[in-house]
C-alpha cells in the first residue's frame, strides 16, 4: 500500500509498506534471509543484487517508516546510533553542529568523543530556550540537532520555532523523535528536515531488536543518505527488519495504552507523600504543559519522579518493584525502571547536566494500570 494522507495512523501502522508477497501471496512480508540475488544477465536483476544495498524485507520497512512519519523517504539502520552517524556524514570538517545539551548519552558521546575528532565543531545549547539557540548559531552551522521530550528530564523543545531558527541560518533541523514515537508527534510536519528514531524503543516496541531509522522529505538528500547507507554499511538484517515491521503493526494501540497507563501512574505519584516531584508532560505541573498540548498528540509513556528519600529511597523502589524490571532502555510492552544518576547518566555526574540521585525513571508498559500502581504503592508506602 502506498502512503496516503487519507489514512490514519492505526491504518498506516498495519498496512503501509507491506504488500502480499508477489511470488506466493504471503500476507506478511517474508524474511528474505539472503545475502545475494541471482541476476538474469550480467548486471541485470529484479531490483536486488546484494543485501547491504537493498533487501526486500528492508524495503517494506522503509515504506512503513516513511508512512508513519508522513515523510517521502525512510532508511533503516542497524541501530539508532548508526542512523545518527549516517546523517552526520552529510556534515564536513569545518562545519558546525548545534546540539541540544541533554541529548541521549550515546549521541553526546558520538558528537563529543568521535566526530569532533574529524574536524566537525559542536556546541551544546539548551534547545528549550529559543534565545539560547539563536545566540549559539554560527556562520558555519549546518545542523541543529535536538530531542523532544528529552531523557530523563522530559524537557520539550518547540520544533516549529527551532525549524525557523535553523532555516534562517541555512542549517538543517534534525529531531530525534524516539521518546514521542510517530504516534504522538511528527517533526517533519512541524518543519524538521530529518526525523531520527531508535526503532529499538517504541517502534519495535517489544525489547527484542535493536535498530534505527531516518525519515525525510528531500529527495536529493535522501539519495545522498541512501548512498551512505550502502557505502558505510550499518544496515539491519532481514530478521531485524521483520521484527520491527511486526512491532509497527500495533504501534498505535500500544502508544494509546502507554499514554493511558502513564497518565494514571503520574497522577498517583503526584499524590503520594514519598514523592517530591513528578515530571510528566501530561500533568499541568509540567513547565511546558502548554507546548505538550500543542505539539504532541499524547504525553507518552515515560515518567520521571524524585523521591524525598533521595538515592537510598530511589534504589529501594528500583529494586523492589515486581512488575517494573530494573533495566536500561525503554518503549517496550513491559514496564521498566531505572535510576539515571548511577546508570544511564553516570558519565554526566560532575557536569551541569547531572541528574538528581533521587530521580527514578519509568518506562510504563501496556500492562493493567491499576496493577502497576499497586506495585509502586506497595514499595512507596514502605518509605
Ligand atoms: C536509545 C536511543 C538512541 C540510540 O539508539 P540505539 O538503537 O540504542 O542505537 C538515540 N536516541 C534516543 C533518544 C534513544 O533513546
Amino acid at each position: 500500500m502506498t502512503q496516503s494522507p487519507d489514512f490514519h495512523l492505526e491504518t498506516l501502522a498495519v498496512h503501509a509498506g507491506v504488500e502480499p508477497d508477489p511470488l506466493t501471496g504471503a500476507v506478511m512480508t517474508p524474511i528474505y534471509q539472503t545475502s545475494t540475488f541471482a541476476q538474469t544477465d550480467v548486471a541485470q536483476h529484479k531490483g536486488y543484487d546484494y543485501s547491504r544495498s537493498d533487501n526486500p524485507t528492508r524495503t517494506a520497512l522503509h515504506g512503513a517508516l516513511a508512512a508513519l512519519e508522513g515523510g517521502q523517504h525512510a532508511l533503516a539502520f542497524a541501530s539508532g546510533m548508526a542512523a545518527i552517524d549516517t546523517i552526520l556524514r552529510l556534515i564536513k570538517p569545518g562545519d558546525h553542529v548545534l546540539s541540544g545539551n541533554d541529548v541521549y548519552g550515546g549521541t553526546f558521546r558520538l558528537f563529543d568523543k568521535v566526530l569532533s575528532g574529524y574536524g566537525i565543531e559542536f556546541t551544546f545549547a539548551n534547545t528549550t530556550d529559543e534565545t539560547a539557540v539563536a545566540n549559539a548559531i554560527q556562520p558555519n552551522t549546518k545542523l541543529v540537532w535536538l530531542e523532544t521530550p528529552t531523557n530523563p528530564m522530559l524537557r520539550l523543545s518547540d520544533i516549529a520555532a527551532m525549524a525557523t531558527i535553523a532555516h534562517a541560518a541555512g542549517a538543517w533541523l534534525g529531531v530525534d523523535n524516539t521518546f514521542a514515537s510517530p504516534a504522538l508527534q511528527n517533526p517533519l510536519a512541524l518543519g524538521a528536515d530529518f526525523v531520527l528514531h531508535s526503532t529499538t524503543k517504541y517502534i519495535g516496541g517489544h525489547s527484542d531488536v535493536v535498530g534505527g531509522a531516518i525519515i525525510l522529505n528531500d529527495t536529493a538528500i535522501y539519495e545522498r543518505l541512501k548512498f551512505l547507507q550502502n557505502a558505510v554499511g550499518a544496515v539491519p538484517g532481514p530478521m531485524d527488519c521483520f521484527l520491527t515491521l511486526r512491532g509497527i503493526k500495533t504501534l498505535a494501540i500500544r502508544m494509546a495504552q502507554h499514554c493511558h497507563n502513564a497518565m494514571q501512574i503520574a497522577q498517583f505519584l503526584a499524590d503520594h507523600p514519598a514523592v517530591a516531584e513528578v515530571i510528566y508532560p501530561g500533568l499541568e505541573s509540567h513547565p511546558q504543559y502548554e507546548l505538550a498540548q500543542r505539539q504532541m498528540r499524547g504525553p507518552g509513556g515515560m515518567i520521571s519522579f524524585i523521591l524525598h528519600g533521595g538515592e537510598a529511597a530511589a534504589r529501594l523502589v528500583a529494586r523492589d518493584t515486581q512488575l517494573f524490571t530494573l533495566a536500561e532502555s525503554l518503549g517496550g510492552v513491559e514496564s521498566l525502571i531505572e535510576l539515571p544518576a548511577p546508570m544511564t547518566h553516570a558519565s554526566v555526574a560532575d557536569s551541569p547536566l547531572a541528574i538528581d540521585p533521587g530521580l527514578v525513571r519509568v518506562s510504563v508498559g501496556i500492562e493493567n494500570a491499576q496493577d502497576l500502581i499497586n506495585d509502586l504503592k506497595g514499595v512507596l508506602n514502605r518509605l
